[in-house]
């Protein structure tokens, strides 16, 4: 069973599209089938446990040639390192994301996770080491331990309990009768806001992958949900390469790294401290995003 990733803004579609329904699995199929697919290399190999170290090697990209939208991008991430991206809407942060996770291939450039080009391993490989907390989790009609283990047979309830637990969903799921037998999506519970993303946690480290992306929600939670999701949140960014598409002060502040894109193109990379001192893109960013903010 191919996994449920899906570009990163598709994924924000998509829901959005099927908000009043949910999404049903075959629509979920259905819409993945639409996906640009990329062809594996016929010797693809599996790439192994990666440890998590994430390099970009001048890569450019772009959807439509002639209009370029990653520009002679280098990033280099550690293992266990937080990336946080900054830029403002069209910078390239959802993009450069995508790359990562091969649903595009950049024109010229390398992307090597371990050192390896990520062009030579199988798509399932790569993507299942890679998780995902989407800004809004899209779920498909089935159990919850369903959709925490994306259906997939070789998972048992033990690993789905087990995300479950390190994402503060263990104690919201075994409060309805039906625990994790619960039927969520069409004709399904209703879910909050903080319980969907509890689940969205769950769901990207249920194969504990050494690679995170985190697509932060914009919209706020209750205070209350709000404390459980960020201490799930902190707990499974210890140890893990993480890529924060960074609305939160907090988030960006904490980052080892602070990548400020605009137009493709990294234009400042520091942590938070050093680039206010530089008084540049990013102290001007800040000011405008961050200075009224809640913190
Ligand atoms: P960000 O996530 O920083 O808002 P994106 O990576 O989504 O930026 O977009 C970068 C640029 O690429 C934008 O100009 C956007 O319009 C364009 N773009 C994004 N996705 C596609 C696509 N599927 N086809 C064509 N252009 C796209
Ligand atoms: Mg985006």
């Amino acid at each position: 069973v191919a996994l449920l990733i899906q570009p990163i803004d598709l994924m924000i579609s998509n829901f959005n599209e099927y908000k009043q329904t949910e999404a049903s699995v075959e629509r979920i199929f259905e819409l993945m089938a639409r996906q640009p697919s990329l062809n594996e290399k016929p010797d693809a190999k599996e790439l192994p446990r990666v440890i998590g170290k994430v390099e970009y090697c001048h890569v450019s990209f772009a959807y439509n040639l002639g209009e370029p939208v990653l520009k002679d991008l280098c990033l280099c991430a550690s293992p266990g390192n937080v990336i946080a991206l900054v830029g403002s809407s069209g910078a390239g942060k959802s993009t450069l994301i995508n790359l990562l996770l091969r649903f595009y291939d950049p024109q010229s450039g390398q992307i090597l996770i371990d050192d390896i080009d990520i062009r030579n391993v199988t798509l399932n490989s790569l993507r299942r080491q890679i998780g995902i907390v989407p800004q809004d989790i899209t779920l498909f009609s089935g159990t919850i331990a369903q959709n925490i283990g994306y259906g997939q047979e070789e998972l048992d309830l033990e690993a789905i309990q087990e995300a479950a637990k390190i994402a503060n969903a263990h104690s919201f799921i075994t409060q309805f009768s039906q625990g994790y037998h619960t039927w969520v999506g069409e004709r399904g519970v209703n879910l909050s806001g903080g319980q969907r993303q509890r689940l969205a946690i769950a769901r990207a480290i249920v194969h504990d992958p050494r690679i995170l992306i985190l697509d932060e929600a914009t919209s706020a939670l209750d205070s209350e949900s709000e404390a459980l999701v960020q201490e799930a949140l902190e707990r499974v960014m210890q140890n893990r390469t993480v890529f924060i598409i960074a609305h939160r002060l907090s988030s960006v502040r904490r980052a080892d790294c602070i990548l400020v894109l605009e137009q493709g193109q990294v234009v400042e990379s520091g942590t938070h401290t050093s680039l206010l001192s530089k008084g540049g893109r990013y102290a001007h960013f800040y000011a405008q995003q961050f200075y009224s903010a809640q913190e």
